[in-house]
Order: C-alpha cells, then structure tokens, then sequence
C-alpha cells in the first residue's frame, strides 16, 4: 500500500465515524442498527458486526477485500454480504448505508405496496436523489440468498428497500449516499403523514423533465 492510499483510507476512516455519530445523534439508527461501507482502491471499509454507529472508532472499522475476507479492524457487520451485492452491481458506487431507520422501516412493512417503486414521485428530490424505489422480498437475518435478490435490482437502481426491515442506498461517495438516505427518509415520512389525504404526486410529464434536465439515471 503507497502513503497516499493509507492517508485517503484513514480520511474515509474518520469520516465513517463523524457522519455516523451525526446519524445515530439524529435518531436515523438505534441501538447496534445499521452499517456503513466506503470503496477503497485496495478493498472497502465496513463498520463493525455489534456496533453502535454512535461510538465508532475509526482504527476499528473492518477493512475487507473482495472476497469478503477481512484485512484489519474488528470483524465486520454480518450484512456484509448484503453490501458486496450492491457494490458488485453498481460500480459507481463508492458507498453505501444500510439503516432500520423509523419511516423507511415502518413503509417496509406495510402491505399492498407497489413492488417496482414502494414510495411514490412525491417531491422531485425524491426523485433526483433516489429515483423508483424497488422492494426486496423478505428474508430472515443473515440468509444469504438476500444478495441475490439485491443482485437482480441493483443494476438498474442506486437504491432498495427490503421487505421488514429497511433501506439499502448507494453513492458516489459516502456523503451523496447518507444525503439520498436521508432524503429517502423524509419522503417515506411524507408518504406515511399523506396516507388518508388525496395527493398530487409528481406525473410522468415532471418526472421525464427532471430526468432530462438534471440527466438522471433512473
Ligand atoms: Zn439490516
């Protein structure tokens, strides 16, 4: 490893921790909930399997390299593998958090969904930061097949939310990933207030004029 790529994993080092603090400090994560990864050139970086994002030391987060094999830190969150899935599709991607945050949470749960975009175009940052928000199956924790299933919609989706339990959203880097997490956050907490009210969501006119406009992905 050159200084250079030493010096660049402890400044993602320290940033996993500040911006995770700043997460559990708002109450977007609870308890040893939720995990965080940065790409590195030479592997990525996890947060660790029974941590709280609250108290995280930087030194400690896991590194691990492709395979999923660990490289320095503590052992890594046992949704690693939910993670290499994601990244594996994506390969933009330059981080990704995974919350059980309240509102995204408590959309995963509810029945009668929309399985190829769960929240609707409410507002246009919804749909500039996170786009059609697809719904993964339920799986117990840990089953493995989890991956596969997030294999299938990563491609073509920066984001997902799985069934009773909560989001997975993608970046470039670890601040555009929290910022559409939090945005994803905010708008499932719209979508849960305007349950019982007529709304307008955004129409297919509005949201080919963002996607032209701002040359969106999605
Ligand atoms: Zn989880």
């Amino acid at each position: 490893m050159t200084v250079l790529d030493n010096h660049e994993e402890n400044v993602q080092r320290e940033k996993i921790a500040r911006l995770s603090r700043s997460l559990y400090e708002r109450g977007l994560t609870a308890g040893s909930s939720g995990n965080i990864s940065v790409r590195l050139a030479d592997g990525w970086l996890l947060t660790p399997t029974n941590a709280c994002l609250g108290e995280l030391d930087p030194a400690r987060i896991a590194k691990l390299d492709w395979e999923g094999r660990s490289i320095s830190g503590d052992p890594p969150s046992k949704e690693a593998f939910l993670h290499r899935a994601m990244y594996e599709q994506r390969g933009g991607a330059g981080a990704i958090v995974h919350l059980h945050s309240t509102h995204a949470a408590a959309v995963s749960c509810m029945s009668g969904l929309d399985h190829a975009s769960c929240i609707p175009p409410l507002t246009p940052y919804f749909v500039m930061k996170i786009g059609r928000l697809p719904l993964v199956p339920y799986f117990r924790p840990g089953d493995q097949a989890l991956a596969g299933a997030i294999r299938e919609l990563a491609g073509k989706h920066s984001a997902v939310l799985l069934s009773n339990h909560g989001p997975v959203v993608s970046g470039a880097n670890l601040e555009a990933a929290i910022y559409a997490t939090e945005e994803l956050e905010e708008t499932a907490k719209l979508f849960l207030l305007l349950r019982n009210t007529p709304t307008t969501c955004l129409n297919a006119a509005q949201i080919a004029e963002l996607k032209s406009v701002f040359k969106l992905d999605i």
